[in-house]
């Protein structure tokens, strides 16, 4: 839009209406505080002001308009009937104008004018959205690196711990099998098993980001018992942590449609993280069911809880919630691959958690009439 300001009413009126004629939007000032106000307001492409306006003149709103920050694109030219010398021409460009045109204006040439500076404020604006846009990339980017690093020097970290406990094991084998003390041999070989499923599990999971990342997360999808497969984790999660009860409420008796496996590691990240996140508590529950054609699995703990704004990103990759996060060892990609795999069910994955009080996590993932009755 263009904003016209004299203090003259028929020139403002002929002035419009030959812009108006020519598609231009314009917007009019008799005064340079009327002016002010509407830059104040409104956005516009270009101002023309008249120079000659008592109170404030043309070079003074332009040398204010000039100061507003929400007008630093807008070109101004000036009218003026009078002042042709020099020294009127140079304050002019000197208060802000890009231009100074003397009455009697010849309209074509105003017209070539005013069609320059919209193709001139055009192609800054886009070049302003590209630079916004560049710098957006360039913080993601950096961010993304930095969370890459801190995420390696995690990684190796959670790797190297189970990998020390090995060696010291198999130290300790060796010396207990010298001794000929069969019963050492087996605690230690039994902790080392530990520590080396702790290892693979780790593993496992960075091969599976780095198959989310490529697309390469496949699925075995099958009919399964789904109260089957629960039971089978409480027991196995039961032997790890023998002081941790899991209370299973409810039952599916259904076979579910999935991909058991992937299935399986989901309900076990929610155990595992409700065990961890939960020093000092000693129970679980497992609420399970099957309504409406929809499964819904959920873990609820009464541990530390979460904030709301932690609760927004626990799905992300590579979150961690940094107060605990060296309180309590982890990667922070578990529930983030949890959540692609219910995804890729066609589910949904969630948390409701009070901070001090305790998370639920749970799952639902719609059921096809077909699951048969087990
Ligand atoms: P990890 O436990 O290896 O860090 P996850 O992806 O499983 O990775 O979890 C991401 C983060 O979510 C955890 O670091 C923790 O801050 C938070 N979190 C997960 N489960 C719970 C829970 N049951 N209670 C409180 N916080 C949790």
């Amino acid at each position: 839009m263009i904003l016209l300001v004299d203090d003259t009413p028929e020139n403002l009126i002929s002035l419009k209406n030959v812009l108006e004629k020519h598609g231009f939007e314009v917007d009019t000032a008799n005064s340079g505080e009327e002016a002010l106000k509407k830059v104040l307001k409104n956005s516009y492409v270009l101002i023309i002001l008249d120079v000659q306006m008592p109170e404030m003149d043309g070079f003074e709103v332009a040398e204010v308009i000039s100061g507003y920050s929400k007008a630093k694109e807008t070109a101004i030219i000036f009218l003026s009937a009078a002042n042709t010398e020099f020294r009127f021409i140079a304050k002019g460009y000197s208060s802000g104008g890009l231009d100074y045109i003397t009455k009697p204006v010849d309209i074509n040439i105003l017209l070539l004018k005013i069609k320059t500076f919209y193709r001139i404020y055009e192609q800054n604006r886009k070049l302003s959205e590209i630079q916004t846009a560049l710098l957006a990339e360039i913080e993601f980017r950096k961010e993304a690196e930095q969370k890459k690093d801190e995420f390696i020097s995690i990684a190796s970290h959670e790797l190297k711990t189970p990998l020390t406990s090995v060696k010291g094991y198999i130290q300790l084998l060796e010396r207990g099998l010298k001794k000929g003390d069969i019963d050492l041999v087996k605690s230690h070989l039994s902790k080392a098993q530990i520590q080396l499923e702790k290892l693979n599990g780790l593993i496992a999971d960075l091969l599976d980001i780095s198959k989310i990342e490529s697309g390469k997360l496949k699925f075995n999808k099958q009919y399964f018992d789904f109260d089957h497969l629960l039971d089978g984790i409480i027991e196995v999660i039961h032997q790890s942590n023998p002081d941790f009860k899991i209370v299973k409420n409810g039952r599916v008796n259904a076979k579910i449609f999935g991909d058991e496996m992937r299935i399986e590691q989901v309900v076990v990240n929610f155990l595992t993280n409700a065990i961890k996140y939960s020093p000092g508590t000693g129970e679980a529950l497992m609420n399970v069911s099957l309504k409406n054609n929809e499964l819904y699995l959920g873990v609820k703990d009464y541990g530390i809880g979460m904030q709301p704004d932690q609760i927004k990103r626990v799905f992300e990759k590579f979150y961690r919630v940094e107060e605990t996060s060296h309180r309590f060892q982890g990667l922070g990609i578990g529930l983030y691959i949890s959540s692609e795999i219910i995804k890729r069910h066609g589910g949904h994955i969630n948390v409701q958690s009070v901070y001090g009080e305790g998370s639920e996590f749970y799952f639902t993932i719609p059921v096809e009439q077909l699951s048969a009755e087990v």
